[in-house]
This record gives C-alpha cells, sequence and structure tokens, in this order.
C-alpha cells in the first residue's frame, strides 16, 4: 500500500470525514439518545484478524464510520442528562480539528511558538474569568482528573518542601507523614489521584458531610485540630449529584491557619464563578492553593481539555519538571506548555478553549450556566409536581437526583427508581443514568449541554413522566395481581422482601 497520500486524496479524505460529522452532528437531535448496539455488538464490528496488507485512505475511513456508528452514544445531543458533560460544541470541535490538521506537539514554546503562546492567552482570560489570582499558574490537562492529579502533585512538594523534605528529589520514602483532608463525596478521581500520588485511599481523612455533601466545618475542624505534619485540604466546588460547595469561605481559612495547602475540585462548579447569578455559590475558593477544573464540561471544548491551576507557579513547575537534553533549550522566564502538566508530547490543547472562550465570551458562558440552571430547577420542580416522585437536593446549580416510588419502602423505591431510568432508556428521547445517593438509587440529571433548551428539558420531562406513569401502573399491577387482599402494611413488608429484579410478590 502506497502511504503517501497525494493533495488530491488528502482533501477528498478530510472532506468525507467532516461530510460524516456534519450528518452525525444534524441528526443528533432527532435521534434516539442511546446507543443501537451493546458493547458487545461493538466488539464483534471492530474485531477482525490483524489486517496484513493496507486498505487504501478511503476505503479505511468509510469502514471505520460503518463499523463505529451504531456503537455511538448521543453525548452531543440536546437531551443528554446522562453524566456533567459538555456537548463538544462546534466551534469547539472546528478548532480541535484544525488541532489534529496542525499536528503540533505541544512541549515546548521554541518548537511550536503559536501552540504556547494560546496557551499564555487562555491561562489569562480563564484566570480573569474565574477571578482567580492572576499570578496563579495554569497547565493544559486531559482533564479535571489529571487537574487535581497535577494540583495535588505539586501540593505533596510545596508542604513537604516547607517541612523540609524534597519530594521531587527523596520521593515519600522516609518523607514526614502528610495529613490529607476531603470531604467523604469528594468526586472518585481525587482518590484516584491521592492513590496514584503515594497518599493511598485509606490513608485519607474522610471528613464527614452534610445531607447535600458538603463538608461539616466542625468535623472539618477537629480533623484539623488533630494534624501534626503536613496537612493538604482538599474540598470541592459542584457535587456531581447535588451540586452542592463546601463552605469554603469558613474552611480554607482554619486550613490555612494550621499551614495547609487548599485544593479545590472544581471539574465544573467553579464555572459558577463566571455567571454573576450563580458566582455567589462559589465565594471564598479564591483563597486556595490550587483549582482543578474542566473545559470539556461547561465550556464545551471536545474532549480532552482540562486546567490544572495554582498560586504557586515554583511549586507547579517543580512536581512536573521534565529535563532532558534533546528538549530545545528556552528563556528559563518564558512559559513552556510542558512545565505544567505531567505528559511532554501531547496535542495543542489551547486552541479550542481560546476558540470557545472567544466565541461566548464572558457574557455567553454567564448565560449559558444561568440558562443550565434555570433548567434544572424548572425540570425538577415539574418532576417533583407528580404523585411518587421526590427530587432529594436543594438544586442550587445544575445538577439534581430523583427518587421514583419516593413513598415507597427503600428496596421497593430503588427497584421502581431503576425501572424507570431503564423504560426512559428504553423510550430514548432523552438520556438518564442513576447513581447511589446515602445507600438509595437515584436518577441522576445533569444539565450541562449549550444544545440543551428549554424545548428539549419539557420533552424530556414529559418522557420521565411517561416512563415513571408506565413503570408504577405495571408495579401496581403486580402487587394487585398477588396481594389482592393485603392491607397497605403487609404490601409495604411484601415488597420490602422482593429483590430489585424480582416482580412477582408473595404477601
Ligand atoms: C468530571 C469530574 C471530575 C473528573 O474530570 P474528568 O474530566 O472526567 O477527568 C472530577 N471532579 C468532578 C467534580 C467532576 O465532575
Amino acid at each position: 500500500m502506497d502511504v503517501t497520500a497525494d493533495d488530491r486524496s488528502t482533501k477528498a479524505l478530510l472532506a468525507r470525514a467532516a461530510e460524516e460529522a456534519t450528518a452525525f452532528r444534524e441528526s443528533v437531535g432527532s435521534a434516539r439518545h442511546r446507543p443501537a448496539i451493546s458493547f458487545g455488538e461493538a466488539v464483534a464490528r471492530f474485531s477482525t484478524t490483524l489486517p496484513e496488507d493496507g486498505l487504501p485512505a478511503m476505503a479505511v475511513i468509510e469502514d471505520l464510520m460503518e463499523r463505529a456508528s451504531p456503537g455511538l452514544a448521543s453525548m452531543v445531543g440536546p437531551r443528554f442528562f446522562g453524566w456533567v458533560i459538555g456537548g463538544s460544541h462546534p466551534v469547539g470541535v472546528a478548532a480541535d480539528w484544525l488541532v489534529s490538521a496542525w499536528g503540533q506537539n505541544t512541549a515546548s514554546h521554541a518548537a511550536t511558538p503559536s501552540a504556547a503562546a494560546v496557551e499564555v492567552a487562555v491561562a489569562a482570560w480563564l484566570l480573569e474569568l474565574m477571578d482567580l489570582p492572576r499570578e496563579s499558574s495554569v497547565g493544559f490537562t486531559t482533564g479535571a482528573t489529571m487537574a487535581g492529579f497535577t494540583c495535588l502533585a505539586a501540593a505533596r512538594g510545596d508542604v513537604l518542601r516547607r517541612a523540609g523534605w524534597d519530594v521531587e528529589q527523596k520521593g515519600l520514602f522516609g518523607a514526614p507523614p502528610v495529613s490529607v483532608l476531603v470531604g467523604a463525596d469528594a468526586h472518585a478521581t481525587i482518590f484516584a489521584a491521592l492513590q496514584h500520588l503515594g497518599f493511598g485511599q485509606e490513608h485519607v481523612q474522610r471528613i464527614v458531610t452534610d445531607e447535600m455533601g458538603r463538608i461539616v466545618p466542625g468535623n472539618f475542624a477537629r480533623a484539623l485540630a488533630e494534624c501534626t505534619g503536613p496537612v493538604i485540604a482538599i474540598l470541592q466546588a459542584g457535587q456531581i449529584n447535588t451540586g452542592a460547595f463546601d463552605p469554603a469561605a469558613e474552611l480554607i481559612p482554619a486550613a490555612h491557619g494550621r499551614g495547609a495547602w487548599v485544593h479545590v475540585d472544581g471539574a465544573f462548579g467553579l464555572w459558577a464563578r463566571a455567571s454573576p447569578e450563580q458566582a455567589h455559590l462559589a465565594q471564598g475558593f479564591e483563597q486556595a492553593d490550587s483549582w482543578s477544573m474542566d473545559g470539556h464540561k461547561w465550556l464545551q471544548t471536545p474532549y480532552d481539555t482540562g486546567y490544572a491551576i495554582t498560586r504557586h507557579p515554583d511549586a507547579h513547575g517543580r512536581a512536573m519538571n521534565i529535563l532532558a537534553s534533546y528538549l530545545p533549550k528556552t528563556d528559563e522566564n518564558e512559559r513552556n506548555p510542558s512545565h505544567y502538566v505531567p505528559e511532554l508530547s501531547r496535542r495543542a490543547r489551547g486552541y479550542p478553549s481560546w476558540a470557545m472562550i472567544r466565541h461566548l465570551g464572558r457574557s455567553g458562558i454567564a448565560e449559558m450556566v444561568r440558562r443550565h440552571c434555570r433548567i434544572a430547577r424548572h425540570m425538577a420542580e415539574r418532576l417533583s409536581s407528580e404523585d411518587g416522585i421526590r427530587v432529594l437536593n436543594d438544586v442550587v446549580l445544575n445538577q439534581f437526583i430523583v427518587r421514583f416510588g419516593a413513598d415507597r419502602a427503600s428496596e421497593a423505591g430503588d427497584r421502581l427508581t431503576k425501572e424507570t431510568i431503564r423504560q426512559i432508556q428504553a423510550d430514548g428521547v432523552c438520556f438518564v443514568e442513576g447513581g447511589d445517593w446515602r445507600g438509595h438509587w437515584v436518577m441522576r440529571v445533569s444539565v450541562i449541554s449549550s444544545a440543551t433548551t428549554e424545548h428539549d428539558a419539557e420533552r424530556s420531562v414529559a418522557a420521565m413522566l411517561e416512563a415513571w406513569r408506565t413503570v408504577r401502573d405495571r408495579a401496581t399491577l403486580e402487587i394487585d395481581a398477588v396481594v389482592p387482599r393485603c392491607d397497605k402494611s403487609e404490601r409495604d413488608n411484601a415488597e420490602r422482601a422482593v429483590p430489585f429484579n424480582r416482580s412477582v410478590l408473595d404477601c
């Protein structure tokens, strides 16, 4: 196979990919919001023997599109509420195409002035948008997971350095023990980052939270008082189920009083600071030492974009240091993209962020955040006005959790909630998923795609209500068929005794 594509075939190839991508985006709003095939079926579509010989370029792309299509999810669809996931806005996607086509290895400004420079510009815009200390350093990571990892690596280095230990050179063996305080409802990826950094999941002290998942200040103060050596405290701006914010204005000064480095996981929630109407929720977080955020959530860039922001550029740079004689020598005082992230070779992540901020502007971002919060509140109100449905959180941001069969016994409510979610997915008007909250199964709703309108919200609520009524009526029929003469308490007992996947009850 000739692997050198001539100009004409390159043009046709890229045009064909653009045509397919455009068709996908144009139809996703009206398509069912769930993949047409399962994972197993998708594996079968791709699994062939290792090809011995090549295939012409256009045939490969046609083949790829054909095999991939049925297993694609509508994550960029307007009624996708499954997880906190942005909509990969077309402007971000177009910029991202250029990232791939330009193929800039964004490690050093000496190698690629433009890709390094756009990060300088976006970093300044972000700090202004979020109103964070303007001297902060910003690393462009794959997402908030790696942003959290990066910031916590800087934290680890800094608190140990202040205790007379150089962790970057000596590692953790023999280091003074570091106390790590984190809210019990922190995101799973924070615990993963701590694991990668040698802190261990069990070593970390999980601070008890309130009913919305916020750290309780009294518990935090007691844990702080018991710390003896260096301390890292991790707060959250935007809990993935409730959208709640830790009380930063109270917690951060207390932690700083104890010499702690305070990190904030603000993957999506910190964007509240960009909207005057929501900014009060995230007040006080600016006092922290570092912040991890996503671009591919509320800013709507395509994957992969996250931001590792710290108030201490030296600690940040030390933690991510990569030295090699073959790398281009650059002026020490100039920002190099690789100084602030774990990787060396990587894509030019600044361009899609630049394009999205340039497209929306400060007012557009504020309007989007406000609209999503308004839509979430409205959907939650509509749902909770129906018998048997309860919204379990104060809807302060864009996230809410819903219990179906809320007036039933615990197991019956779990079963009805799971069945309703399955019914909603089967109908395919919108996409939602479930999760556990305080031992109860709930439907999780995240309103975060730029494509979502009020009209989409209305259609989705109607589909959710219809699914719930179907499930409820089916359950009532089953109970009536088996326990026709039970009184209510006997029925509740019968439901309580029934495992989730059994639909026939004994009384
Ligand atoms: C999504 C999320 C993360 C992880 O971010 P990724 O972009 O998936 O790496 C961390 N914390 C919170 C609160 C999140 O919502």
